[in-house]
């Protein structure tokens, strides 16, 4: 039997199923699913990915064993339906559908009406009895066809689309501004005219040929699989290119024949706030697209129980019933085709990190699933846990620029949380205002659209909030801003938006491009100007503490989630941090101690006495000065050691190069040498011997120690003595003296016997003893590589990633923004190797180095400090080859504590399938 690679679905009987994704997208697998369980569904038939990557990988050929299957299943879709493919009495008439394994929501493309031609026209007249319709769909099928499969677009941003020009010209001339005031003279006009504008920009007529029609669409699906958005959306959401899209052909039904029609989307529960409620929108005489592209504003799905009592009853039931199944919320698409009603797509729907949190709460509540499922990464991506932690606007500012009368309009809160940035009508101009202002708070943009559409992603992405004048909450806007997580409000009819002019008006208020705007995605409201901040509920709750607990439901979630996350977890969590504010933060969001505070930073505190040590060219003069620093450090460590209340601290020992102390302007350096009572020649010298080619790889690290020994004394005293005063006080303490850029054993011998000698003089001045470890960070390829010597002198070793990041790849972490998107883009980074561990590289190192240190100290502890530790796909490699904890900066504690059990739970999962596998391969074998 030849190679199936078609797969039809109709009638109450599928060859697939929604376990087939892999194969038929998607769409194609639940359209499978759906008419398995009696909902529904037009009949039709889906290509699967494998057509797709056969067509790349050989030069956009199909398999030969293709035509037949489409042929037989074209046939099985006629039965289904009763009507024929190009039929001139009775036509078929068809979709096709772009579906990859993960949605990739408006990023390929899609041709409807498909084997209409002048002939079939007829037919459809008369079994419509409807001449205005079916007008009015081959018009949609030319001009949707012309520019998906005949590529008539656009050439520029502001060039308008040929076929709307076309539209609008007629229009004009007939003296009317609405599409349905043309009359059916009109449409054959327009028919006519967007023919020839085909003819006139291709060389070919349109093609009449039903299944020559059916084939353009389909290798323009499989075409749109590689076009610039669907490759910017798969590198952003990690879709691998290799997997392909799947083809659907279904049958089109119409919610465009009349005013017993309608056409909507829904969510099976409300995917912005989490709310159980049925929430969608449709529209009444109207094809799918129109509710998606946002050019009418769609009715709410609540309207339809009075419009269309027995219909909306029975959208209800399979609401629910779809919800039972998939035991998630949904994302709907259906048709109403004089009163009879179709489902056209169901998928998981996209939702708001408040919606995620919500869903999986109160479905364990509903029994629908259980807590480790809740937990789980399909439920709870751990970045959403981001937003909960996002800032509001201040109510106080908010309702002072409401008094100032600027408030412009209210829209649909599409995308929850406060936005503030400078209006940008354009991606393309949002992107580079963007770029041109990295970092800076000046540089934040909100993009201001009529409506969006992928191409306006990568505009979208550098946003902070995206502002749409129509659509609803189920729009283009509204969906991608939800997933992307960015605050969003859509379908706010009161703007005027004049692209041309670059100007958003509302009444007499004229706002210009760069000009400030405010919007709140919780309410829709829309600002002139800035608007302040204010932190979200959980902040308030568990770090301002000016919320009580019981008053958030967000926070209650949000605990509930974390406790069952810290059920399963292994991976102690960890924070970065440097003062006792940051530390009580942490903990608040429940770090199990400090895994790194850098103590530079707390020398920047005392400049003055940091310079008079570096200054220092005597070991007498040096000590001196740090002396004079002992206090502060000592100070501090006791300050961290109270707020950590007996979790386990790490100190590193001193790490940047020294003339990051000095200032290298003239104006400074002649303050410096003023204020310490020095030349300033002087000064110019010491600057001078300290400039390096290379710092980063340069005099720092431990090799400061190795060279000024005393400075690690300092600071082994100031952390013991710290130490012995918080225990005197009746504290727990449980300090960690942690060595940075070791990379040969006798390097850590030398400085573990200044931390020993150091301690050892402590406690007999104090007369009291605190056990403490000493340890080194991993942060170079040659430490990594010799853990196993270095594991003789070290107590615990701590995964310095940014440096050995840096190092390992020999990129500079401070100048690889020069070529970086050149390099995702290029394939490649697959990610930033700065945020996400180059798993086949530098996690290599570090699996090496686990195995060599354990191997020599069985319970070496084992952690990481480098900003890959609140990063959930880190953590989760982290855990796989053993660490002992994950530090992360305070805010991303949340975070790491969900990916650490999601860890746990795919590793279980993954442990199983192999097993089940292994049992599999016995059982056939034997
Ligand atoms: C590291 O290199 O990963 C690290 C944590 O140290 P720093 O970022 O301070 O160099
Ligand atoms: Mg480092």
């Amino acid at each position: 039997m030849s190679h199936k690679y078609v797969y039809f679905f109709g009638d109450g009987k599928a060859d697939g199923d929604a376990s087939m994704k892999t194969l038929l997208g998607g769409k194609g697998a639940n359209l499978a699913e759906m008419t398995k369980i009696g909902l529904p569904v037009p009949a039709g038939f889906t290509l699967t990915t494998e057509v797709c990557t056969y067509f790349y990988a050989h030069g956009k050929q199909y398999p030969p064993e293709l035509k037949a299957q489409v042929d037989e299943n074209i046939k099985k879709t006629e039965a289904a339906m009763g009507a024929k493919l190009g039929d001139p009495e009775n036509p078929l008439l068809v979709s096709c559908r772009s579906g990859a394994r993960d949605s990739m929501p408006g990023m390929m493309d899609t041709v409807l009406n498909i084997g209409l031609n002048e002939k079939t026209l007829a037919g459809l007249i008369k079994k419509t009895g409807n001449e205005r319709f079916a007008w009015d769909t081959y018009r949609r099928f030319i001009q949707m066809y012309g520019d998906v499969v005949l590529g008539l677009k656009p050439q520029d941003k502001k060039e308008e689309d040929p076929f709307e020009k076309i539209m609008h010209d007629l229009k004009h001339e007939r003296g009317v501004t609405l599409d349905n005031e043309l009359t059916v003279a009109d449409l054959k006009v327009l028919v006519d005219r967007f023919k020839k504008a085909v003819k006139t920009r291709t060389g070919h007529d349109f093609p009449e040929d039903a299944r020559e029609q059916v084939y353009g669409a389909i290798g323009a699906v499989f075409g749109s699989w590689m076009n610039d958005r669907a490759i910017v959306y798969r590198r952003q959401y990690n879709i691998p290119h290799e997997w392909g899209t799947a083809a659907n052909i279904c049958s089109m039904v119409f919610g465009n024949m009349g005013d017993d029609c309608c056409t909507g989307v829904a969510f099976t529960r409300d995917p912005a706030t989490g709310e159980n409620v049925f929430y969608g929108e449709y529209l009444t005489n109207a094809q799918g697209e129109d509710v998606v592209a946002g050019i009418r504003t769609p009715k709410k799905i609540e309207e339809l129980a009075t419009e269309m009592p027995a219909v909306y009853k029975q959208l209800d039931e399979v609401r629910l019933k779809l919800e039972k199944h998939y035991r998630d919320v949904q994302d709907i698409e259906f048709t109403v085709q004089r009163g009879k009603l179709w489902m056209l797509q169901t998928r998981n729907g996209k939702r708001t990190g408040f919606a995620a949190i919500r869903f999986a709460v109160d479905m364990v509540q509903e029994k629908l699933i259980d807590w480790k499922e809740a937990i789980s990464v399909n439920r709870i991506p751990p970045d959403d846990l981001n937003q909960l932690l996002q800032p509001l606007f201040d109510p106080d500012a908010k309702r002072k620029s409401v008094a100032e009368g600027k408030l412009l309009a209210k829209g649909i809160n599409a995308g929850p949380g406060a936005a503030c940035g400078r209006i940008k009508f354009f991606a393309e101009d949002a992107e580079h205002f963007h770029n041109s202002h990295k970092g800076s708070p000046d540089g934040r943009v909100i993009l201001v659209r009529r409506e969006t559409s992928p191409e306006d992603l990568r505009g979208m992405q550098v946003a902070e909030g995206i502002l749409t004048a129509f659509g609803g909450a189920s729009s283009h806007a509204a969906l991608v801003s939800r997933q992307m997580g960015k605050v969003c409000v859509v379908g706010c009819s009161a703007l005027k938006i004049d692209y041309q002019a670059g100007t958003l008006s509302v009444g007499e208020h004229v706002l210009r491009d760069g000009d400030w705007l405010s919007i709140d995605g919780f309410t829709g409201e829309v600002i002139a100007g800035k608007v302040d901040t204010r932190p979200s509920e959980v902040v308030q709750v568990l770090i301002d503490k000016t919320l009580a607990p019981g008053k958030s439901k967000v926070y209650k979630q949000f605990q509930k989630l974390m406790t069952w996350a810290d059920k399963v977890r292994k991976l102690n969590i960890r924070t970065n941090a440097d003062s006792p504010s940051q530390a009580e933060q942490a903990i608040a969001f429940g770090a199990e101690g400090i895994g790194l505070c850098r103590t530079e930073h707390m020398f920047f505190d005392h400049i003055r006495e940091m310079r008079e040590m570096i200054l220092a060219t005597t070991p007498e003069a040096r000590k001196a000065a740090l002396a004079k620093l002992l206090p502060f450090q000592r100070e501090d460590f006791a300050g961290l050691f109270r707020a950590m209340k007996g979790h386990p601290v790490t100190i590193r020992t001193l790490d940047p190069p020294l003339h990051e102390f000095l200032p290298h302007d003239e104006k400074g350096q002649k303050e410096m040498a003023h204020e310490l009572g020095v030349s300033i020649d002087e000064i110019h010298n010491r600057v001078k011997a300290l400039h390096e080619f290379n710092p980063m790889l340069g005099f720092r690290g431990c090799r400061l120690g190795i060279v000024f020994p005393e400075i690690t004394a300092m600071q082994a005293r100031a952390i013991l003595e710290a130490a012995c005063i918080v225990k005197k006080e009746g504290g727990e303490v449980h300090p960690e003296i942690m060595i940075p850029l070791v990379g040969f054993k006798r390097e850590l011998e030398l400085q573990a016997k200044v931390v020993h000698d150091t301690a050892a003089a402590v406690f007999k001045e104090k007369g009291i003893t605190v056990e403490y470890m000493v340890g080194t960070m991993i942060e170079l390829p040659r430490a990594a590589m010799a853990a196993d010597t270095i594991a003789q002198q070290a107590q615990f070793f701590s995964f310095g990633t940014n440096d050995l990041t840096q190092t390992g790849l020999g990129i500079s972490r401070d100048d690889y923004g020069s070529f970086v998107r050149q390099y995702i883009e290029g394939d490649i980074f697959k990610k930033d190797p700065f945020q996400v561990i180059d798993f086949d590289g530098i996690g290599l190192l570090m699996q090496t180095a686990v195995e060599k240190g354990r191997k020599v100290k069985k319970d070496l502890k084992l952690g990481i400090c480098g900003e890959h530790g609140g990063e959930p796909d880190s953590v989760k490699f982290c855990h796989s080859i053993g660490l002992n904890y994950v530090s992360c900066s305070p805010f991303r504690v949340p975070i790491a504590r969900l990916a650490a059990a999601q860890a746990v739970l795919e590793e279980k999962a993954e442990k199983a399938r192999k097993a089940a596998e292994k049992k599999a391969a016995k059982a056939a074998k034997g």
